[in-house]
């Protein structure tokens, strides 16, 4: 296949080149991984976690060389390390989940006697695992760890926009002989990742709705379950009482962590008229003391846009809003610097639904802010979308935050923050609503159970 050019988000020179795995290596590599998959399963739980545990120690050695790559890749310049223990907190937390999850007891189901029945589990063989680029390593993991908790191989092909980062995260999987076929990462673009579809007996995708669609539809051809995490519009609402400068904070940081770049940013704000302009004016204030960064430990609060169309989807958006009567206060403007394409936090009010940037996905740091009069007038604006990731209340109250929470239509609600997912990120089970996705819960212990079937014994 032709060999693809990668784009250095910090330069804009194509500086990185590799060869996409063709549709015949991962028939190969399929098969491959399916004769390993019988050991991996039959040899136990037990085994399998001292294995897990054994690649952690492998990951946290060559940490450094992981976290390095990914730097590149995403032009950012400290949440590398945050990935890498994202995934070591997984591993530990599914592996010690494991042996209450999959432990199935014994189970006599019959009135004759005669008859025992004893249901077993058994996992899909081969789960393939297709991720996107703004968190690269996280999202490549987050499903292959209970998947492989439960006895399946994963094939791994994340985004041909990041690819640096899997040389030296294939040099940690090396270390641990045990995962060879086991865990076997892929790369390259759309093609590469159709055959990974047609050679896995479950996929679980995580991206675009446009991309999800067509995933689902070759996984209904082919009999196998998607299990699909999906884009996001989260809103968050600020209601009469709540305590401003928080919900102004909470917001912004969600808004442009990563740059914005994260399915479950908060997209769209909707704030009470009667606290609107004093709230507005809070946003402002502290968005003004957030910097660009540069490089790692200078104190900056956000970097440039990770993939190169990015930049000019959400121009356009604000182009839109602006045609349409809404006002920028702040940034607003893309600019290429040095090969780097930036925006600074933007805010902007005077906004409605009849604009693209409080109904499309935006991934960028954008806080559009809308005005409602009554809580029915919120509730219906908050829904009016084909979205149901998450969102956020701020309230005076836990209690009036979570009331409201209860009208809205998505799988996770923050109350009185914004930080409901990176906090749960093992912890809690939460389902994508709507077009964000579907499948189940991603999070939590019992989404080792994607991974298997039941078989009764009779
Ligand atoms: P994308 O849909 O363009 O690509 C995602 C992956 O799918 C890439 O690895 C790509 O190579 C592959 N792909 C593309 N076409 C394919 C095909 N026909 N068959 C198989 N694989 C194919 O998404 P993206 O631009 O990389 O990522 C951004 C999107 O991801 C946003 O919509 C964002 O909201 C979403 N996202 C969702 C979550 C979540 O948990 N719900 C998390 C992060 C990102």
């Amino acid at each position: 296949m032709a060999v693809m050019e990668v784009r250095n988000p910090r330069s804009g020179e194509r500086d990185y080149r590799f060869e996409p795995t063709s549709a015949a290596d991962i028939a190969a590599k399929a098969r491959a991984a399916r004769d390993a998959q019988r050991a991996w399963f039959s040899g136990g739980l037990e085994r399998r976690i001292a294995i897990l545990k054994k690649w952690a120690e492998s990951l946290g050695r060559h940490a450094a060389e992981i976290a390095a790559a990914l730097s590149v890749d995403t032009g950012r310049t400290r949440i590398s390390h945050e990935e890498l223990g994202a995934v070591e907190h997984f591993i530990h937390g599914y592996c010690e989940a494991a042996p209450q999850v999959l432990a199935q007891p014994f189970r006599k189901f019959s009135h004759n006697d005669e008859i025992i029945f004893k249901t077993t589990l058994v996992p899909y063989p081969l789960v393939g695992v297709i991720s996107p680029w703004n968190f690269p390593l996280v999202l490549s993991f987050i499903d292959a760890i209970p998947a492989l908790v439960a006895g399946a191989a994963v094939m791994i092909k994340p985004s041909e926009v990041t690819p640096r980062f899997v040389e030296p995260l294939q040099r940690s999987i090396d270390d641990v002989p045990e995962l060879a076929r086991i865990i076997t990462l892929v790369r390259g673009g759309a093609e590469t990742g159709q055959a990974v579809v047609a050679n896995s007996d479950a996929i679980v995708f995580t991206g675009s709705i446009k991309t999800g669609r067509k995933i689902a539809l070759a996984a209904a051809e082919a009999f196998i379950p998607a299990f699909l995490e999906l884009g996001g519009k989260d809103p968050a609402v600020v209601l009469a009482g709540s305590d401003l400068a928080r919900a102004a904070t909470s917001i912004l940081r969600s808004a442009i962590y990563n740059t914005g770049q994260v399915c479950y940013a908060i997209e769209r704000v909707y704030v009470d008229a009667s606290v609107h302009d004093e709230f507005v004016a809070e946003l402002l204030r502290q968005a003004a003391t957030l910097r660009r960064s540069h490089a790692a430990g200078d104190g900056g609060h956000y970097g440039p846009f990770i993939f190169e169309a990015q930049g000019a989807i959400v121009q356009a958006q604000l182009q839109d809003a602006v045609a349409r009567g809404a006002r920028i206060l702040s940034g607003g403007k893309v600019e290429n610097v040095g090969g780097a394409i930036w925006l600074d936090p933007t805010i902007v009010t005077g906004v409605d639904h009849g604009m693209a940037v409080m109904t499309e996905e935006t991934f960028g740091p954008v806080v559009p802010v809308m005005k409602f009069d009554s809580v029915e007038e919120a509730a219906h604006l908050v829904n009016d979308t084909v979205f149901g990731l998450s969102g956020a209340v701020f309230g005076p109250d836990t209690h009036t935050a979570g009331d409201f929470a209860t009208l809205m239509e998505a799988g996770g609600v923050s109350i009185n923050d914004t930080e409901l997912q990176r906090g749960m990120m093992f912890d809690g089970e939460k389902t994508a609503f709507k077009m964000s996705g579907m499948g189940g819960s991603r999070y939590g212990a019992t989404s080792i159970l994607r991974y298997v079937r039941k078989r009764a014994l009779i």
